[in-house]
Protein backbone atom coordinates (compact mmCIF):
# COMPACT_ATOMS: atom_id res chain seq x y z
CA UNK A 1 0.00 0.00 0.00
CA UNK A 2 2.80 2.68 0.74
CA UNK A 3 4.73 2.32 -2.53
CA UNK A 4 1.35 2.43 -4.02
CA UNK A 5 0.53 5.72 -2.50
CA UNK A 6 4.12 7.40 -3.14
CA UNK A 7 3.68 7.51 -6.53
CA UNK A 8 -0.14 9.50 -5.63
CA UNK A 9 1.94 12.18 -3.82
CA UNK A 10 4.59 12.50 -6.26
CA UNK A 11 2.24 13.38 -8.77
CA UNK A 12 1.93 16.49 -6.97
CA UNK A 13 5.14 17.85 -6.82
CA UNK A 14 5.28 21.67 -8.01
CA UNK A 15 1.53 22.35 -7.34
CA UNK A 16 0.62 25.37 -5.59
CA UNK A 17 -2.61 24.01 -4.38
CA UNK A 18 -5.08 20.77 -4.80
CA UNK A 19 -7.39 20.62 -7.62
CA UNK A 20 -10.14 19.01 -8.72
CA UNK A 21 -7.95 18.31 -11.61
CA UNK A 22 -4.74 17.93 -10.07
CA UNK A 23 -6.19 15.61 -7.73
CA UNK A 24 -7.93 13.17 -10.26
CA UNK A 25 -4.81 11.38 -11.10
CA UNK A 26 -3.66 11.16 -7.46
CA UNK A 27 -6.63 9.80 -6.81
CA UNK A 28 -6.71 7.19 -8.89
CA UNK A 29 -3.22 5.64 -7.65
CA UNK A 30 -5.03 5.90 -3.78
CA UNK A 31 -7.67 3.87 -5.24
CA UNK A 32 -5.46 1.14 -7.29
CA UNK A 33 -3.27 1.46 -3.89
CA UNK A 34 -6.11 0.45 -1.86
CA UNK A 35 -7.23 -2.42 -4.19
CA UNK A 36 -4.08 -3.71 -4.23
CA UNK A 37 -3.78 -4.29 -0.40
CA UNK A 38 -7.26 -6.27 -0.87
CA UNK A 39 -9.79 -3.12 0.44
CA UNK A 40 -12.92 -4.31 -0.28
CA UNK A 41 -14.37 -2.37 -3.19
CA UNK A 42 -17.53 -0.44 -1.85
CA UNK A 43 -15.05 0.52 1.05
CA UNK A 44 -12.72 2.21 -1.32
CA UNK A 45 -15.25 4.05 -3.57
CA UNK A 46 -16.70 5.23 -0.65
CA UNK A 47 -13.22 6.62 0.45
CA UNK A 48 -12.11 8.26 -2.18
CA UNK A 49 -15.10 10.07 -2.41
CA UNK A 50 -14.40 11.35 0.62
CA UNK A 51 -10.91 12.20 0.39
CA UNK A 52 -11.61 14.14 -3.16
CA UNK A 53 -14.29 16.00 -1.19
CA UNK A 54 -12.11 17.51 1.58
CA UNK A 55 -8.61 17.61 -0.77
CA UNK A 56 -10.74 20.24 -3.30
CA UNK A 57 -12.11 22.40 -0.41
CA UNK A 58 -8.79 22.83 2.17
CA UNK A 59 -7.39 26.11 1.94
CA UNK A 60 -3.52 26.69 1.99
CA UNK A 61 -1.38 26.52 4.98
CA UNK A 62 2.07 28.18 4.98
CA UNK A 63 4.84 26.03 4.72
CA UNK A 64 2.70 23.37 3.95
CA UNK A 65 3.00 21.55 0.48
CA UNK A 66 -0.28 20.01 -1.48
CA UNK A 67 1.77 16.48 -1.40
CA UNK A 68 1.91 16.89 2.07
CA UNK A 69 -1.70 17.75 2.73
CA UNK A 70 -2.89 15.15 0.32
CA UNK A 71 -1.28 13.07 2.62
CA UNK A 72 -2.56 14.29 5.78
CA UNK A 73 -6.43 14.37 4.64
CA UNK A 74 -5.77 10.38 3.43
CA UNK A 75 -4.20 9.61 6.97
CA UNK A 76 -7.43 11.35 8.73
CA UNK A 77 -9.83 9.54 6.52
CA UNK A 78 -8.21 6.31 7.14
CA UNK A 79 -8.48 6.98 10.59
CA UNK A 80 -11.97 7.88 10.56
CA UNK A 81 -12.60 4.48 8.64
CA UNK A 82 -10.94 2.55 11.12
CA UNK A 83 -13.74 3.89 13.84
CA UNK A 84 -11.32 7.04 15.15
CA UNK A 85 -10.84 6.26 18.57
CA UNK A 86 -8.89 3.58 20.74
CA UNK A 87 -11.83 0.79 21.41
CA UNK A 88 -11.60 -0.23 24.95
CA UNK A 89 -12.79 -2.99 26.21
CA UNK A 90 -15.83 -3.26 28.00
CA UNK A 91 -16.10 -4.76 31.47
CA UNK A 92 -19.53 -5.77 33.53
CA UNK A 93 -21.00 -3.43 36.13
CA UNK A 94 -21.02 -6.07 38.73
CA UNK A 95 -20.07 -10.27 38.45
CA UNK A 96 -17.72 -11.38 36.23
CA UNK A 97 -17.19 -9.64 33.07
CA UNK A 98 -17.72 -12.52 30.13
CA UNK A 99 -15.69 -12.58 26.77
CA UNK A 100 -16.81 -14.88 24.10
CA UNK A 101 -14.16 -15.33 21.41
CA UNK A 102 -15.48 -16.71 17.88
CA UNK A 103 -13.95 -17.17 14.79
CA UNK A 104 -12.93 -19.82 12.09
CA UNK A 105 -10.43 -22.11 12.60
CA UNK A 106 -7.08 -21.33 12.64
CA UNK A 107 -7.69 -17.78 13.18
CA UNK A 108 -5.45 -17.83 17.02
CA UNK A 109 -8.86 -17.91 19.29
CA UNK A 110 -6.96 -20.50 21.45
CA UNK A 111 -3.70 -17.90 21.36
CA UNK A 112 -5.62 -15.25 22.11
CA UNK A 113 -7.50 -16.25 25.09
CA UNK A 114 -4.08 -16.50 26.71
CA UNK A 115 -2.66 -14.17 25.52
CA UNK A 116 -5.89 -11.85 26.78
CA UNK A 117 -5.86 -13.10 30.03
CA UNK A 118 -2.30 -11.59 30.05
CA UNK A 119 -3.28 -8.65 28.91
CA UNK A 120 -5.89 -8.37 31.64
CA UNK A 121 -3.66 -9.23 34.34
CA UNK A 122 -1.60 -6.16 33.19
CA UNK A 123 -4.87 -3.90 33.68
CA UNK A 124 -4.91 -5.80 37.58
CA UNK A 125 -7.26 -8.02 36.12
CA UNK A 126 -7.83 -11.65 37.39
CA UNK A 127 -8.94 -14.27 34.54
CA UNK A 128 -10.09 -17.80 34.24
CA UNK A 129 -10.04 -19.55 30.79
CA UNK A 130 -12.88 -22.01 29.87
CA UNK A 131 -11.99 -24.34 27.21
CA UNK A 132 -15.00 -24.99 24.88
CA UNK A 133 -13.24 -26.35 21.48
CA UNK A 134 -14.29 -30.11 22.59
CA UNK A 135 -13.93 -31.61 19.00
CA UNK A 136 -10.17 -31.41 18.90
CA UNK A 137 -8.75 -32.75 22.75
CA UNK A 138 -5.60 -31.36 21.56
CA UNK A 139 -7.10 -27.96 21.77
CA UNK A 140 -8.12 -28.57 25.58
CA UNK A 141 -4.80 -28.96 25.98
CA UNK A 142 -3.33 -26.45 24.31
CA UNK A 143 -5.30 -24.28 26.30
CA UNK A 144 -4.46 -25.80 29.21
CA UNK A 145 -1.02 -25.27 28.45
CA UNK A 146 -1.16 -21.87 27.29
CA UNK A 147 -2.84 -21.25 30.94
CA UNK A 148 0.22 -22.67 32.71
CA UNK A 149 2.04 -20.65 30.65
CA UNK A 150 -0.13 -17.23 31.66
CA UNK A 151 -0.47 -18.34 35.23
CA UNK A 152 -4.51 -18.42 35.09
CA UNK A 153 -7.15 -20.85 35.71
CA UNK A 154 -8.61 -22.92 32.82
CA UNK A 155 -11.82 -24.57 33.34
CA UNK A 156 -12.08 -27.96 31.20
CA UNK A 157 -14.66 -30.86 31.02
CA UNK A 158 -13.67 -33.02 28.76
CA UNK A 159 -14.72 -33.75 25.34
CA UNK A 160 -18.15 -35.27 26.23
CA UNK A 161 -19.76 -32.18 27.47
CA UNK A 162 -21.86 -29.92 25.41
CA UNK A 163 -19.99 -26.74 24.55
CA UNK A 164 -22.76 -24.75 26.32
CA UNK A 165 -22.85 -26.69 29.45
CA UNK A 166 -19.52 -26.24 30.00
CA UNK A 167 -19.70 -22.56 29.22
CA UNK A 168 -22.49 -22.68 32.34
CA UNK A 169 -20.25 -25.00 34.49
CA UNK A 170 -17.12 -22.37 33.83
CA UNK A 171 -19.11 -19.19 35.05
CA UNK A 172 -20.41 -20.76 37.90
CA UNK A 173 -16.93 -21.86 38.91
CA UNK A 174 -15.60 -18.32 38.20
CA UNK A 175 -18.24 -16.45 40.29
CA UNK A 176 -17.35 -19.35 43.15
CA UNK A 177 -13.59 -17.85 42.97
CA UNK A 178 -14.47 -14.61 42.61
CA UNK A 179 -13.03 -13.86 38.97
CA UNK A 180 -13.10 -10.74 37.81
CA UNK A 181 -12.39 -11.69 33.42
CA UNK A 182 -14.31 -15.33 32.29
CA UNK A 183 -12.82 -16.03 28.57
CA UNK A 184 -14.77 -18.60 26.49
CA UNK A 185 -12.96 -20.57 23.77
CA UNK A 186 -14.70 -22.16 21.02
CA UNK A 187 -14.35 -24.46 18.29
CA UNK A 188 -13.92 -23.04 14.78
CA UNK A 189 -14.52 -24.04 11.34
CA UNK A 190 -12.94 -23.57 8.10
CA UNK A 191 -15.78 -22.24 6.70
CA UNK A 192 -18.90 -20.53 8.30
CA UNK A 193 -22.00 -23.29 8.58
CA UNK A 194 -25.42 -23.53 10.51
CA UNK A 195 -23.64 -26.14 12.85
CA UNK A 196 -21.23 -23.34 14.39
CA UNK A 197 -23.75 -20.45 14.20
CA UNK A 198 -26.37 -22.61 16.19
CA UNK A 199 -23.80 -23.65 18.91
CA UNK A 200 -22.42 -19.77 19.21
CA UNK A 201 -25.64 -18.95 19.28
CA UNK A 202 -26.17 -21.09 22.32
CA UNK A 203 -23.29 -20.24 24.27
CA UNK A 204 -24.08 -16.52 23.76
CA UNK A 205 -27.86 -17.56 25.30
CA UNK A 206 -26.31 -19.60 28.18
CA UNK A 207 -23.06 -16.71 29.13
CA UNK A 208 -24.95 -13.61 28.28
CA UNK A 209 -21.44 -11.96 27.62
CA UNK A 210 -20.62 -8.37 28.01
CA UNK A 211 -18.20 -8.78 25.09
CA UNK A 212 -19.14 -11.10 21.69
CA UNK A 213 -15.14 -10.87 19.72
CA UNK A 214 -14.96 -11.92 16.69
CA UNK A 215 -11.37 -13.26 15.99
CA UNK A 216 -10.23 -11.90 12.43
CA UNK A 217 -6.85 -13.29 10.98
CA UNK A 218 -5.22 -10.19 9.37
CA UNK A 219 -3.93 -11.98 5.98
CA UNK A 220 -7.91 -12.91 5.46
CA UNK A 221 -8.11 -9.45 3.66
CA UNK A 222 -11.33 -8.08 2.19
CA UNK A 223 -12.69 -11.39 3.04
CA UNK A 224 -12.84 -9.96 6.66
CA UNK A 225 -15.57 -7.77 5.28
CA UNK A 226 -17.97 -10.41 4.53
CA UNK A 227 -16.84 -12.70 7.37
CA UNK A 228 -17.56 -9.77 9.73
CA UNK A 229 -20.80 -9.05 9.04
CA UNK A 230 -22.13 -12.68 8.59
CA UNK A 231 -21.34 -13.33 12.62
CA UNK A 232 -22.66 -9.84 13.37
CA UNK A 233 -25.96 -10.69 11.52
CA UNK A 234 -26.36 -13.73 12.95
CA UNK A 235 -24.13 -13.81 16.30
CA UNK A 236 -24.10 -10.18 17.16
CA UNK A 237 -20.70 -8.60 18.11
CA UNK A 238 -19.27 -6.25 20.16
CA UNK A 239 -15.97 -5.83 17.89
CA UNK A 240 -13.19 -7.98 16.53
CA UNK A 241 -9.57 -8.75 17.34
CA UNK A 242 -7.18 -8.99 14.44
CA UNK A 243 -4.33 -11.39 14.99
CA UNK A 244 -1.57 -12.29 12.89
CA UNK A 245 -0.57 -8.37 11.75
CA UNK A 246 2.96 -9.49 12.34
CA UNK A 247 2.66 -11.39 8.66
CA UNK A 248 0.19 -8.89 7.29
CA UNK A 249 1.50 -6.65 4.54
CA UNK A 250 -1.60 -5.11 3.25
CA UNK A 251 -3.86 -3.90 5.52
CA UNK A 252 -7.17 -4.76 3.67
CA UNK A 253 -8.88 -6.56 6.81
CA UNK A 254 -8.15 -3.63 9.02
CA UNK A 255 -9.57 -0.79 7.11
CA UNK A 256 -12.74 -3.11 5.95
CA UNK A 257 -14.10 -4.51 9.48
CA UNK A 258 -15.62 -1.52 10.76
CA UNK A 259 -17.12 0.20 7.72
CA UNK A 260 -18.95 -3.19 6.77
CA UNK A 261 -20.10 -3.88 10.07
CA UNK A 262 -20.03 -1.06 12.33
CA UNK A 263 -18.08 -2.88 14.89
CA UNK A 264 -14.70 -1.63 16.36
CA UNK A 265 -11.30 -3.73 15.95
CA UNK A 266 -10.23 -3.64 19.81
CA UNK A 267 -7.13 -5.49 19.95
CA UNK A 268 -3.96 -6.86 17.54
CA UNK A 269 -2.11 -9.53 17.80
CA UNK A 270 1.13 -9.12 16.56
CA UNK A 271 3.32 -12.47 17.09
CA UNK A 272 2.77 -16.19 18.97
CA UNK A 273 3.97 -14.84 22.20
CA UNK A 274 1.50 -13.80 25.42
CA UNK A 275 2.34 -10.42 25.04
CA UNK A 276 2.11 -10.02 21.64
CA UNK A 277 -1.76 -8.22 21.82
CA UNK A 278 -2.30 -4.77 22.42
CA UNK A 279 -5.00 -1.93 21.63
CA UNK A 280 -6.05 -1.33 18.19
CA UNK A 281 -4.87 2.57 17.43
CA UNK A 282 -6.71 4.02 14.42
CA UNK A 283 -3.91 6.32 13.96
CA UNK A 284 -1.25 4.28 14.59
CA UNK A 285 -1.96 1.67 11.78
CA UNK A 286 -2.76 4.57 9.34
CA UNK A 287 0.51 6.14 10.45
CA UNK A 288 1.82 2.49 9.69
CA UNK A 289 0.16 2.24 6.14
CA UNK A 290 0.68 5.73 5.17
CA UNK A 291 4.53 5.24 6.64
CA UNK A 292 5.06 9.13 6.67
CA UNK A 293 4.93 10.19 10.25
CA UNK A 294 6.82 12.64 9.79
CA UNK A 295 5.22 14.63 7.27
CA UNK A 296 2.00 14.18 9.07
CA UNK A 297 3.36 15.65 12.26
CA UNK A 298 4.82 18.31 10.24
CA UNK A 299 1.56 19.42 8.86
CA UNK A 300 -0.71 19.04 12.02
CA UNK A 301 2.04 20.72 13.82
CA UNK A 302 1.98 23.81 11.36
CA UNK A 303 -1.89 23.54 11.69
CA UNK A 304 -2.04 23.52 14.99
CA UNK A 305 0.36 26.60 15.39
CA UNK A 306 -0.80 29.02 12.77
CA UNK A 307 -4.54 29.75 12.19
CA UNK A 308 -4.95 30.18 8.40
CA UNK A 309 -5.63 33.52 8.07
CA UNK A 310 -2.40 34.73 10.72
CA UNK A 311 -0.60 32.55 8.21
CA UNK A 312 -0.77 34.34 4.99
CA UNK A 313 -1.37 37.83 7.06
CA UNK A 314 2.61 37.06 7.98
CA UNK A 315 3.28 35.52 4.65
CA UNK A 316 2.22 39.54 3.55
CA UNK A 317 4.18 40.67 5.86
CA UNK A 318 7.30 38.98 5.60
CA UNK A 319 7.05 39.21 1.38
CA UNK A 320 7.24 43.02 1.79
CA UNK A 321 10.17 43.19 4.52
CA UNK A 322 7.91 44.34 7.37
CA UNK A 323 8.45 41.48 9.66
CA UNK A 324 8.63 43.22 12.83
CA UNK A 325 9.32 42.69 16.40
CA UNK A 326 5.36 42.21 17.07
CA UNK A 327 5.60 39.01 14.39
CA UNK A 328 8.67 38.18 16.00
CA UNK A 329 7.24 37.58 19.17
CA UNK A 330 3.98 35.67 17.65
CA UNK A 331 6.44 33.87 15.84
CA UNK A 332 8.90 32.98 18.35
CA UNK A 333 6.13 31.92 20.24
CA UNK A 334 4.42 29.84 17.93
CA UNK A 335 7.46 28.28 17.53
CA UNK A 336 7.93 27.61 21.23
CA UNK A 337 4.08 26.05 21.80
CA UNK A 338 5.73 24.16 18.81
CA UNK A 339 8.29 22.57 20.98
CA UNK A 340 10.61 24.92 19.60
CA UNK A 341 12.05 26.16 16.52
CA UNK A 342 14.91 23.79 16.29
CA UNK A 343 12.73 20.58 17.01
CA UNK A 344 10.36 21.57 13.74
CA UNK A 345 13.26 21.93 11.91
CA UNK A 346 14.61 18.84 13.31
CA UNK A 347 12.05 16.96 11.13
CA UNK A 348 13.30 18.44 8.08
CA UNK A 349 15.54 16.29 6.54
CA UNK A 350 19.16 17.70 6.75
CA UNK A 351 18.60 19.90 9.61
CA UNK A 352 20.03 17.59 11.93
CA UNK A 353 18.44 16.41 15.24
CA UNK A 354 18.25 18.78 18.28
CA UNK A 355 19.38 17.86 22.08
CA UNK A 356 16.91 18.57 25.09
CA UNK A 357 19.41 20.74 26.04
CA UNK A 358 19.32 23.07 23.29
CA UNK A 359 15.74 23.20 23.86
CA UNK A 360 16.02 24.47 27.27
CA UNK A 361 18.12 26.84 26.07
CA UNK A 362 15.62 28.45 23.71
CA UNK A 363 12.91 28.27 25.68
CA UNK A 364 15.33 30.67 28.13
CA UNK A 365 16.09 32.94 25.13
CA UNK A 366 12.65 33.02 24.53
CA UNK A 367 12.35 34.71 28.25
CA UNK A 368 14.87 37.03 27.48
CA UNK A 369 13.35 38.34 24.41
CA UNK A 370 9.98 38.74 25.82
CA UNK A 371 11.17 40.80 28.72
CA UNK A 372 13.05 43.58 26.00
CA UNK A 373 10.60 43.68 23.15
CA UNK A 374 8.12 44.25 26.01
CA UNK A 375 9.39 47.94 26.83
CA UNK A 376 10.28 48.84 23.33
CA UNK A 377 7.69 51.73 22.48
CA UNK A 378 4.90 50.34 19.89
CA UNK A 379 7.07 52.54 17.17
CA UNK A 380 9.98 50.93 18.06
CA UNK A 381 8.16 47.39 17.67
CA UNK A 382 6.79 48.55 14.73
CA UNK A 383 9.85 49.70 12.73
CA UNK A 384 13.02 48.01 14.08
CA UNK A 385 15.26 49.78 11.68
CA UNK A 386 14.64 52.71 14.46
CA UNK A 387 16.87 50.33 17.32
CA UNK A 388 19.27 49.29 14.48
CA UNK A 389 20.33 53.14 14.12
CA UNK A 390 20.29 54.39 17.30
CA UNK A 391 22.43 53.02 20.21
CA UNK A 392 20.57 55.37 22.67
CA UNK A 393 17.53 53.79 22.05
CA UNK A 394 19.09 50.08 22.13
CA UNK A 395 20.47 51.41 25.78
CA UNK A 396 17.16 52.70 27.23
CA UNK A 397 15.69 49.01 26.36
CA UNK A 398 18.56 47.48 27.67
CA UNK A 399 18.18 49.72 30.93
CA UNK A 400 14.40 48.96 31.64
CA UNK A 401 14.49 44.87 30.51
CA UNK A 402 17.46 44.42 32.96
CA UNK A 403 19.34 43.27 30.18
CA UNK A 404 22.63 43.74 28.52
CA UNK A 405 23.20 46.38 25.59
CA UNK A 406 24.93 43.73 24.30
CA UNK A 407 21.73 41.14 24.56
CA UNK A 408 19.61 44.14 22.64
CA UNK A 409 22.13 44.44 19.53
CA UNK A 410 21.66 40.67 19.24
CA UNK A 411 18.02 40.83 19.51
CA UNK A 412 17.94 43.15 16.49
CA UNK A 413 20.45 41.53 14.76
CA UNK A 414 18.46 38.49 15.23
CA UNK A 415 15.64 39.85 13.63
CA UNK A 416 16.89 41.30 10.59
CA UNK A 417 18.22 37.60 9.89
CA UNK A 418 14.67 35.97 10.78
CA UNK A 419 13.62 38.23 8.34
CA UNK A 420 16.17 37.04 5.50
CA UNK A 421 15.44 33.43 6.29
CA UNK A 422 12.35 33.55 6.57
CA UNK A 423 11.91 34.78 2.81
CA UNK A 424 14.37 32.28 2.13
CA UNK A 425 12.12 29.63 3.87
CA UNK A 426 9.06 31.54 1.56
CA UNK A 427 11.06 30.89 -1.83
CA UNK A 428 11.79 34.02 -1.74
CA UNK A 429 15.59 33.43 -2.85
CA UNK A 430 16.70 37.21 -3.77
CA UNK A 431 16.31 37.76 0.23
CA UNK A 432 17.30 41.19 2.27
CA UNK A 433 20.26 42.45 3.64
CA UNK A 434 21.18 42.83 7.25
CA UNK A 435 22.12 46.28 8.37
CA UNK A 436 25.01 46.97 10.41
CA UNK A 437 24.02 47.93 13.59
CA UNK A 438 24.80 52.30 13.77
CA UNK A 439 25.81 54.13 17.25
P1 LIG B 1 -7.57 -21.26 16.67
O1 LIG B 1 -7.81 -22.44 15.82
O2 LIG B 1 -8.41 -20.09 16.23
O3 LIG B 1 -7.76 -21.54 18.13
O4 LIG B 1 -6.05 -20.80 16.45
P2 LIG B 1 -4.79 -21.03 17.38
O5 LIG B 1 -4.87 -20.16 18.57
O6 LIG B 1 -4.61 -22.49 17.63
O7 LIG B 1 -3.64 -20.47 16.45
C1 LIG B 1 -3.29 -21.03 15.19
C2 LIG B 1 -1.85 -20.70 14.88
O8 LIG B 1 -1.66 -19.30 14.66
C3 LIG B 1 -0.90 -21.07 15.99
O9 LIG B 1 0.24 -21.67 15.45
C4 LIG B 1 -0.54 -19.74 16.64
O10 LIG B 1 0.73 -19.76 17.22
C5 LIG B 1 -0.61 -18.83 15.45
N1 LIG B 1 -0.89 -17.43 15.83
C6 LIG B 1 -1.91 -16.97 16.60
N2 LIG B 1 -1.86 -15.63 16.72
C7 LIG B 1 -0.78 -15.20 16.00
C8 LIG B 1 -0.20 -13.91 15.72
O11 LIG B 1 -0.66 -12.83 16.14
N3 LIG B 1 0.92 -13.90 14.94
C9 LIG B 1 1.45 -15.06 14.44
N4 LIG B 1 2.54 -14.94 13.68
N5 LIG B 1 0.93 -16.25 14.68
C10 LIG B 1 -0.17 -16.36 15.46
MG1 LIG C 1 -8.47 -23.18 19.05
Amino acid sequence: LTSGLESAWSKLKGEEVLTKENIAEPMRDIRRALLEADVSLPVVRRFVQAVSDQAVGVGVIRGVKPDQQLVKIVNDELVKLMGGEVSELTFAKSGPTVILLAGLQGVGKTTVCAKLANYLKKLGKTSMLVAGDVYRPAAIDQLVILGEQVKVPVYTAGTDTKPSEIARQGLVEAKKKNIDVVIMDTAGRLQIDKGMMDELKEVKRVLNPTEVLLVVDAMTGQEAAALVTTFNVEIGITGAILTKLDGDSRGGAALSVKEVSGKPIKLVGRGERMEDLEPFYPDRMAGRILGMGDVLSFVEKAQEVMKQEDAEDLQKKIMSAKFDFNDFLKQTRAVARMGSMTRVLGMIPGMGKVTPAQIREAEKSLKIMEAMIEVMTPEEKEKPELLAESSTRRKRVAQESGKTEQQVSQLVAQLFQMRVRMKNLMGVMEGGSIPALNN
